[in-house]
This record gives C-alpha cells, structure tokens and sequence, in this order.
C-alpha cells in the first residue's frame, strides 16, 4: 500500500494542484491531500474553506482525500504512514525552493522521501498568490480554477 502526502497551504486550491493530485493518484494507492491548518493573515480563506473547495474539486477520485495538518509536513508523513511528500513543479525558482526544502526535510526525517512532479505546460504560470491578485483587480480567472472556487474567489472579493 503506497501513500504519499501532498502537502500546502492551498489558497485557494486552483487547476495545477488539481492536475497534479490527478496524475499522482494514478501512482499511489492512497493520496492525502494535506492543508496546512495556518492563521496566518495573509492567506484569503480559512483552513476549513480551503479543506471544502480541494475536497470538491477530487470528488471523482477515490484514492484522494483532503485534511489538515499541523507542524512539519515530513513529521506529519510519517505519523500518517506515508512513504513520501508530493510536490508540484513549476519551471523556474520552484526547483530552487522545492530542492533546498527538500534536503531540510530529509535531514529532519531521512526515512521519509520528497517526490516532484513536473507541472503541465498549461499551468506553469498558475500561482494561487497570483489568482487572488488580478482576481481582486477584477480578472476574470474561471479558467484557472475549478468552477466552485471561481465562485467563492466572488463571493470573497
Ligand atoms: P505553498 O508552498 O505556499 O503551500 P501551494 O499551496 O500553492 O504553495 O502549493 C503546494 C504545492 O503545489 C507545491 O508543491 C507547489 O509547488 C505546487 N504547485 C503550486 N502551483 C502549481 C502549479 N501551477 N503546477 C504544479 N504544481 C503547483
């Protein structure tokens, strides 16, 4: 039983992550979404809003389920039983923030590995930082989200 853990802050989840936990779940047997439970100001949904609009968005994939978590995310593998981290990459300074995250996670916890997945060409230039900014500036962003967060992106702003 192969199960990894893909972990962020998700805010809000757009297509890019949703490409990726659809190509990652075809290569494990479980796939936990995990979003990162922060207060933190800068994030425009809560932990519960972003939990409910990635749930939405992989209903029509079994092996997935989203929750929560709390701490360091390798730490958060392991107590979970997954054998590694997931993460997306996007072409240019990912590779840097993803390889250098990685090497602190590994020293954190050796056992547990950090497996990147490339993004598709189509959402290279996806950011969730960059969707909550031209949405606020009244870009129209219903192609680079699923339709239920293009509604609460509305209803937000
Ligand atoms: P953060 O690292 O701030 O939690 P996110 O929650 O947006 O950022 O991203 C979680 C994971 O999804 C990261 O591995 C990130 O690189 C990846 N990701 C974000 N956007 C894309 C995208 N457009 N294509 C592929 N992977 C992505």
């Amino acid at each position: 039983m192969v199960k990894a853990l893909y972990p962020g802050s998700f805010d809000p989840v757009h297509n890019g992550h949703v490409d990726i936990v659809e190509r990652a779940s075809k290569l494990v047997d479980e796939l936990i979404v995990g979003v990162y439970d922060t207060p933190s100001k800068d994030l425009m949904f809560t932990t519960e809003e972003r939990v409910d609009l990635f749930r939405e968005s992989v209903t029509h994939l079994p092996n997935v389920r989203v929750q929560t978590f709390v701490g360091l995310a390798p730490n958060v593998a392991r107590e979970l039983g997954a054998e590694f981290i997931l993460r997306g990459l996007r072409a240019g300074f990912d590779f840097e923030l993803e390889f250098e995250m990685a090497l602190m996670w590994r020293n954190v916890a050796p056992d547990i590995d950090v497996v990147c997945m490339m993004s598709s060409l189509a959402y290279q230039f996806v950011y969730s930082s960059r969707i909550k900014e031209v949405a606020k500036l009244g870009a129209n962003v219903d192609n680079l989200v699923p339709a239920h967060v293009a509604a609460a992106l509305k209803e937000k702003l």
